[in-house]
């Protein structure tokens, strides 16, 4: 069975809507389109983008190591978050699982979809492991299972053959998500090569990371055929810019990867650091490194500490409303003077502590 069954019946029945782009290409006097004939700016922004840009497409095909007609690229992985709920969710009927303390966006698209989140949290007390179990109990009520891997905000990855067997219990059933966009910063392989056998599965990657484009705007689902063809019947016309193609394929020549992979192993660096210069200090009760580009800190005043980085300038994240994580905040991975700005006043307030 194709996962697209599992769709809405209005979304597979959609004829998508037909671009002039798509209609027709080559051409040198392009007068179908009803676009500005002068490139004012220049880089050809007067021109309606490919939808589908082939060598952007081929260059994250070879990024990911998966056939192009397994991808689509989206404007960042919030898009493809949005457009799976969408396509998959009877509103006031459909549900998605999602795996709590875990990314927002999932439980945002939900509620514009009117869909429901049934959460199955992660075991606080387990290193935030998958309570896969209860997954597959509820399952029959969900029409995607959304799993971060490395989780943002704990950091912590899922084994790929617990992915895969929970896609293995829930084929036929419901469409495995595993959102990856922090793996180039961890020790583990992606699941994405696992995407031509486990028809059920779809990964999402995306460039604001690990290639330093976050506003660029440059996500890419990673899914069986026929569930990018689904997703490219609802997705916008021309949902990546001119701009974006051109910075995204900057970002991927070969030299641009050979930078990104050593400011990976940087990021990689400064996180041991960041994670060693907070342990030792007075108020922090726990670090939780992860294999992402931010670390998670438990603490014992967090408005204390959060007022006291404002002060100086420097914004951390309070996650401590989040299940799980009370007393918690997550701090990316800067540079190291950004990092010791923030170490400064950790010693600074602990010192306080100790006159008080
Ligand atoms: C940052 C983040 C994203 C957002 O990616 P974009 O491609 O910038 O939309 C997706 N998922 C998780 C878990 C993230 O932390």
């Amino acid at each position: 069975m194709s996962i697209t069954e599992l769709a809405r019946p209005e979304i597979r029945a959609l004829k998508p809507y037909s671009s002039a782009r798509l209609e027709a290409s080559g051409g040198t006097v392009l007068l179908n389109a009803n676009e500005n004939p002068w490139d004012s700016l220049g880089g050809g922004v007067n021109r309606y983008p490919d939808p589908q840009p082939p060598e952007l497409i081929e260059r994250l095909s070879f990024l990911y190591g998966v056939s192009p007609k397994h991808i689509l690229a989206t404007r960042g992985s919030d898009e493809a978050i949005d457009l799976l709920v969408r396509a998959f969710c009877i509103a006031y009927q459909d549900a998605i699982i999602e795996c709590p303390p875990c990314f927002g966006m999932y439980r945002i698209a939900a509620g514009i979809q009117a869909a429901k989140v049934i959460p199955v949290p992660l075991d606080p007390d387990n290193h935030f492991s998958l309570d896969l179990p209860g997954i597959i109990e509820q399952a029959d009520r969900a029409k995607i299972v959304f799993l971060t891997s490395p989780n943002n905000p704990t950091g912590n990855i899922y084994g790929g053959d617990e992915v895969t067997a929970l896609c293995e219990r829930l084929k036929g059933r419901a469409l495995v998500v595993v959102d990856e966009a922090y793996i180039e910063f961890s020790k583990s392989q992606s699941m994405a090569r696992c995407v031509g056998e486990v028809e059920n599965l779809a990964v999402l990657r995306t460039l604001s990371k690990a290639y330093g484009l976050a506003g660029v705007r440059c996500g890419v689902l990673i899914g069986s055929e026929s569930l990018v063809g689904l997703l490219r019947a609802i997705i916008p016309p021309y949902p990546l810019p001119t701009p974006t193609v051109t910075a995204a394929l900057e970002a991927l020549t070969d030299s641009g990867l050979k930078t990104a992979a050593q400011q990976v192993a940087t990021i990689r660096d400064l996180r041991a650091y960041l994670a060693k210069g907070l342990q030792k200090q007075a108020g922090i009760l726990n670090v939780i490194e992860g294999e992402a580009n931010f670390v998670l800190a438990r603490v014992d005043d967090v408005p204390g500490l959060i007022a006291a980085t404002q002060r100086k300038g420097i914004l951390i994240r309070d996650v401590s409303h989040y299940p799980g994580l009370t007393g918690y905040v997550r701090v990316s991975v800067g540079t190291r003077e950004e990092i010791d700005a923030l170490l400064a006043i950790t010693k600074e307030l602990a010192a306080q502590e100790l006159i008080e």
